[in-house]
Parts: structure tokens; sequence; C-alpha cells
């Protein structure tokens, strides 16, 4: 693997009693879309301000390639930032923003003024340029916010929940071409977001931050389909969670037990053969069948209806309530309220989690 564009050590970051990073090792990968996620208060912001030089470290150390720029001021750090509380300059137009990262740094007016187009292209925002910031709708601004941090040709992006503010339709297409600017500018991109769904759909990685802990990080499908732990199995997506007995090696898999129920788990070649074990299955890794199909008998207690999709929780004597969810198209059986149903999963749907 390449160096590191980035390189966080042992950072720490304490706010009086509050220990808001605690021992947060990270390398970012020149190029990649790397994602901080996590719920509110989990160090998300604290973490991208000391990147960006804003709020120094209480220890620990940044470099940037092989520069230490721990004790750096943020302009010399020379990153674009797209951050909730760096808002656009309400006095000035569309054009004057985009342009003053480049006037601060002295640049010719022929200069400015080219690169200035260009960036108002890359967000499709020409025809707005003379418009001031404050007739601009949400979405428009959060672009102008992007040309400004991209005009001085930033090696790293830092973005905290740029599209937060805005509605769910207008985020979800903002998210497709932020995801195209990345791919077009090969700009090392930092992204905060609490949202799962933003993080798993844009990011080439993901960092999950609990408590000011990096708690995983990998690849959306490594996060998704390996969770280490409960946290991240509960919070990337929906999880049901199987308290389970530990009966010992099947292959590749464990074979365990939950009263009556056999079945096996993929589990990594680290994990607990023997003892209690947690168990995560996601919604959709479960077949729902008529009774007796497959090994599971159960009844379906509620019915949620998603367009295109249908969740469906099923009572079981032993697993308890089970959520499962299924292609609307493909439902093999129609769920309704007290219908008696069978349901089974294949043999490493289930992942075994780390204790704790
Ligand atoms: P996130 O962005 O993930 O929501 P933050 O990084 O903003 O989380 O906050 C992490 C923790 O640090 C929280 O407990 C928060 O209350 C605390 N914190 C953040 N900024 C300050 C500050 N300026 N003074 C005191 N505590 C702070
Ligand atoms: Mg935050």
């Amino acid at each position: 693997m390449s160096e590191p564009i980035l390189s966080i050590r042992n950072s720490v970051k304490a706010y009086g009693p509050v220990t808001a990073l605690d021992q947060v090792d990270l390398d970012v990968r020149e190029g990649e879309f790397l994602t901080l996620l996590g719920p509110s208060g989990s160090g998300k912001t604290t973490l991208l301000t000391a990147i960006a030089g804003f709020s120094p470290l209480t220890r620990g150390t940044i470099r940037l390639r092989s520069r230490d720029i721990t004790h750096e001021p943020p302009e010399h750090r020379g990153f674009g930032m797209v951050f909730q509380g760096y808002a656009l300059f309400p006095t000035m137009t569309v054009r004057q923003n985009v342009a003053f990262p480049l006037k601060v740094r002295k640049r010719p007016a022929a200069e400015i003024a080219a690169r200035v187009e260009e960036c108002l292209g890359l967000v499709q925002m020409q025809a707005f340029a003379d418009r001031m910031t404050t007739q601009l709708s949400g979405g428009q601004q959060q672009r102008v916010a992007l040309a400004r941090a991209l005009s001085f040709s930033p090696q790293i992006l830092l973005l905290d929940e740029p599209l937060s503010a805005l509605d769910k339709k207008l985020r979800a297409d903002l998210q497709w071409e932020l995801k195209a600017l990345h791919e077009r500018l090969g700009v090392t991109f930092i992204y905060v977001t609490h949202d799962q769904d933003e993080a798993l759909s844009m990011s080439d990685r993901i960092v999950i931050l609990k408590d000011g802990r990096i708690q995983q990080q990998g690849t959306p499908d490594e996060l998704y389909n390996r969770p280490r732990t409960r946290f991240v199995a509960d919070f990337l997506g929906k999880s049901n969670f199987i308290e389970v007995e530990l009966l010992g090696r099947d292959g590749p898999c464990i074979a365990c037990r939950a009263g009556g129920a056999v079945f096996t788990v993929a589990a990594g070649a680290d994990a607990p053969i023997r003892g209690a074990g947690s168990v995560a299955l996601r919604p959709e890794r479960i077949r729902l069948a008529a009774p007796g199909v497959e090994a599971m008998q159960g009844t379906i207690r509620q019915v949620s209806y998603l367009g295109e999709r249908c969740q469906v929780m099923v009572a079981h004597p032993v697993l308890g309530q089970m959520l499962i969810s299924q292609p609307t198209w493909q439902s093999a059986v129609e769920p309704h309220p007290g219908t008696e149903v069978s349901f089974g999963w294949s043999p490493e749907a289930g992942v075994l989690l780390a204790a704790g």
C-alpha cells in the first residue's frame, strides 16, 4: 500500500473532564473517500477540526505525508473545508465567495477569473455567479461552499455534514454529485456524517466512532457484512441479535445453539469457538416461507410495508422477535399478522460478534 497522505497517531482531545478523542490512530490514503461515521457526540467534528487545525490536539501527532503538521495553523495546512459553521459570506456574490480563497493567496486576476468559472462549472452554478448567496436555496449554497473549498485546488477536502440540512430527495441527488466530483477530481475527501445510508453509499472506507474511539474501520461491505461488535451491527443498518452457546468449528463456520435450534455462523479466525456468544443476523438474510419449509417455525406479529420492501416481525418461541425484510415483489407468503410461517437462513448469514 502506498504511503498515507495523512497519519494521525495517539490523538487525544480533552475538553476539561470530557475526553472527545481517546487514543485515535488513523491513516488516510491518497485519493480516497473516507467517512467518519458515528452518533452525535462521538467525536467526529472534534477529529475533523483537529485535522483542519482549528482545535489543537491535547496529545498526539498529525502528519501530512512526511511533514509534522500537529502545530501548524490551518492556513498552512491548505485543506479545503465545507463546515457547518463556516458559512458563505453574505455580503458577497457567488463569484466573490469562490474567488475569496484565491484572493487571499494573491493569485493573478486572470487566473482567479478562470478558476472561479471552472469551479462554478464543477458544481453547475455558473448561471448564479452574480447572485448574492442569501438569494440561493440550501442546496445551491452548499454547491457554492463546495466550489469555494475547491477553488485553490486543495489536496484534501474536509466536509462536516454538508448535506444534513437538506431534504431527503435533494440530499440523495447531491450525494451522487459529490461522489462523481470525488471520482473526477481525485482529491482526498474526509467526510463526516451521522447518516448510515449516506456513509454506505458514498465512501471507499468508513471509520466508525463511538465515545471518541474508533470502533471499526473498513469498506462499506466489510462493515455491513462483517461487523465486529454489537454496536457496529446495530448502528450500520438493522440486525437481529441471538444469544447462543458455541458448539465448535464446522468447516469455515462455527456451530451454535439457541434453545432447541442449532445452526452455523460465519466467524473470523480469531473468534471464540466455545462458551457463550452473540450472533448478528441481517433481516434481509432471512428467508420467509410457508410453514414447514424452513427450519424455524414462528408466527407473524407485525407487518410494515415500505414500497419496494416489506418488513415482517415474526415471533419464535426461543429466538424471540425476529425482524425479516423481503423484497415486496418476491414475497413467498402473504404476510399477515397471526399467520404461521417458517423461516431460515444460509450457514454463513449470521455473524459471530466479539464479546463486549
Ligand atoms: P460529533 O461531531 O460526533 O457530534 P463532537 O466532536 O462535536 O461530536 O463532540 C464530541 C464530544 O466533545 C461531545 O461530548 C461534546 O459535548 C464535546 N465537545 C465538543 N466541543 C466541545 C467544546 N468546545 N467544549 C466542550 N466540550 C466539547
Ligand atoms: Mg459534529
